[in-house]
């Protein structure tokens, strides 16, 4: 993993080899989802669509310095019973049967994210 490897692909490797039933992980730094859970405890969506496909998502803490080491198996074992997985202060990661479906649970959780950050305002 030389020349320009993502600094995560051993983290996507080690997902792909703990689920066999995932095709596909997507990676994404939604800010609405992020800042909620930077308290480090479990995001539970308040909307409708975020509780019916994932009740509960599952927020991982990691020190900065340890990410590197610690993330592939904190992730890829989370991602064994979740859909999507937070890394505090990091991002999310989602893993599917298709980029496409994955790119989907990551929307949605954003979107739920920043309905529940909407609600807090009223
Ligand atoms: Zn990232």
């Amino acid at each position: 993993m030389e020349g320009g490897a993502s600094l995560d692909a051993p983290l996507h490797i080690e997902i792909y080899r703990q689920n066999p039933a995932t095709r596909a992980v997507f990676h994404s730094h939604g800010p609405h989802a992020v800042a909620l859970t930077l308290n480090g405890e479990d995001f539970v969506p308040v909307d409708f669509e975020g509780q019916y496909y994932f009740p509960r998502v599952p927020v991982i803490r990691i020190p900065y310095e340890q990410y590197v080491d610690e993330s592939p198996q904190a992730v890829a074992a989370q991602l064994q019973s979740h859909k999507l997985t937070i890394v505090c202060g990091h991002g999310i990661y989602a893993c599917a049967t298709s980029i496409n479906l994955a790119y989907k649970w990551s929307c949605s959780l954003e979107l739920s994210a920043k309905t529940a950050w909407l609600a807090r305002q009223l």
